[in-house]
């Protein structure tokens, strides 16, 4: 029997404010363990949370970008569970009355577009980290993390593979990143997610039960959890055994989910409304603010990079889901008008670049303004673009704009037509055979000679002009023969 796959995510998002999300600690990662702390996001007893207007602000900014229905009445609620890195013994989150429902996304993947429902989002806080010492059996937790904002966001179980869910994942974080509301580090967690998958025999409507993937903190991983969890499930229910549901986590090193608990000792939350903070109201005048300060989201941008730009849809998608990608892409194109050219240029050597130097582009160290020079010296045939990629890197490696570089180094190149045919002549009297292969019908030989003198020239003469020259002298030596 063929079995299909159903994915649901559930997405957690740290908001990038400033201060915490019920006191006015501040959400900075990687400060000693316990500096970033005060007695709200303790829990210690008698204090009392206020809300931070911003984590609103945020939370509305993702509804509204994914079509959500606004809650113009939602509510925290206390999920009550005990473990250490929870200091209060309870979470608070929101629960029957979340502030955002009934959105959608539209991915594409194969090129079918897909709408993937996103049942809902809601403001929550983070809880503390806890580090386990493999020597000793001790365990050691940093509050810091306690009370940071989150925003969860829930889909429908609409993704049917691995692939799909990996889409949707990047999807959804080229979408905060857009918003600037969370930087999508999920090395650093602060852009993680669950992933619920079942399996039910194709062609059929009801869903089977599900297993819950935790502690997926990479792209791949999400991918390779989904597609262990394909077949540890396909093999039960060919045996005719039956799923449990259970959170299973995955294990990066064995490549492999094992289960971390079973529904038996899931938790019962005892969620209810919590007493310390008022229900949030949130009227037309907030939610048309939020709305029309939402800047212009991937999947328009991509669209109009294909029209406006005429790039390649598989570039302009790329660019369009980096915030600081376009903007550097639009940038450049500013001061150097051939968009098509630009976009080249950075797929390729900058992308490369920014790989090998382990940088992201915010920390390029060739700027848009030296990138967009150094494609206008291409352009006005001052520099080829062979010689061009090795300004580049030197551009990378010292800072230095690209006219310094081609000046200290002797880089311009040759267009100069005697010059150049006193080299070729001087190549085809130092191979007279190979010459005379040629005349003999070996045209394959031009490549060689066309070899030779850049190798001669250091890349610096201009290939077309070479070929040109090379061929008119040829010619002549056969009409001589
Ligand atoms: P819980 O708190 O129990 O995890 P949530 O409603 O927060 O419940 O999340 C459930 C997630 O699981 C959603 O993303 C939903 O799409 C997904 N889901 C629900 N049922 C199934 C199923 N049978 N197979 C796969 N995914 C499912
Ligand atoms: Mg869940
Ligand atoms: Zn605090």
């Amino acid at each position: 029997m063929k079995f299909e796959p159903v994915i649901g995510l559930e997405i957690h998002a740290q908001l990038k404010t400033r201060t915490k999300i019920f006191c006015g600690c501040s959400t900075e990662f990687g400060a000693p363990p316990n500096t970033h702390t005060c007695p709200v996001c303790l829990g210690m007893p008698g204090v009392l949370p206020v809300l931070n207007k911003k984590v609103v602000d945020f939370t509305l900014r993702m509804a509204l970008a994914v079509d959500c229905d606004i809650k113009r009445y939602s509510r925290f609620a206390r999920k009550n569970y005990f473990y250490p890195d929870l200091p209060k013994g309870y979470q608070i989150s929101q629960y029957e009355l979340p502030v955002a429902v009934n959105g959608h996304i539209i991915i594409e993947v194969n090129q079918k577009k897909m709408r993937i429902g996103i049942t809902r989002i809601h403001m929550e806080e983070d809880a503390g980290k806890l580090t386990h010492d493999p020597a000793r059996p001790v365990s050691m937790v940093d509050f810091n993390r306690t009370g940071v904002p989150l925003i969860e966001i829930v889909s429908e179980p609409d993704l049917r593979s691995p692939a799909e869910a990996g889409v949707y994942l990047r999807h959804l974080r080229s979408i905060v990143r857009c918003l600037e509301i969370c930087d999508g580090n999920m090395e650093q967690g602060s852009f993680r997610c669950d992933a619920n998958i079942s399996l039910r025999p194709e062609g059929t409507e009801n869903f089977g039960t599900r297993a819950e993937l935790k502690n997926l903190n990479s792209f791949k991983h999400v991918e390779k959890a989904l597609r262990y969890e394909i077949n540890r499930q396909k093999d039960i229910l060919t045996d005719n055994g039956s799923i449990v549901q259970e959170t299973r986590l995955w294990d990066p090193v064995k490549n492999r989910t094992f289960s971390m608990r079973g529904k038996e000792d899931a938790h019962d939350y005892r969620y209810f409304p919590d007493p310390d903070l008022l229900p949030i109201v949130i009227d037309d005048p907030w939610v048309m603010t939020v709305k029309s300060n939402l800047p212009e989201l991937p999947e328009a941008k991509k669209d109009r990079f294909v029209q406006t730009y005429e790039l390649p849809v598989e570039e302009a998608g790329y660019l369009a889901a980096d915030r600081d990608l376009s903007d550097y892409f639009e940038a450049c194109v500013k001061l150097f008008p051939k968009p098509r050219m630009v976009c080249h240029w950075m797929m390729g050597p900058l992308l490369g670049m920014l790989k090998s130097h382990g940088k992201n582009i915010a920390e390029t160290p060739v700027s848009h303004q030296d990138v967009a020079e150094l494609l206008n010296l291409v352009d006005q045939k001052v520099i080829s673009q062979k010689i061009a990629k090795i300004v580049f890197e030197e551009m990378a490696l010292t800072g230095k704009p690209a006219n310094t570089i081609i000046k200290e180094k002797g880089l311009v190149q040759i267009q100069d037509t005697t010059t150049l045919e006193t080299i070729i002549k001087k190549v085809l009297s130092e191979n007279k055979r190979e010459v005379e292969d040629y005349l003999n019908g070996k045209t394959k030989l031009i490549g060689f000679f066309v070899g030779q003198i850049m190798t001669r020239t250091k890349g610096r003469a201009d290939p077309r002009l070479v070929n040109k020259i090379l061929k008119n002298i040829i010619d002549i030596n056969k009409n001589n023969k």
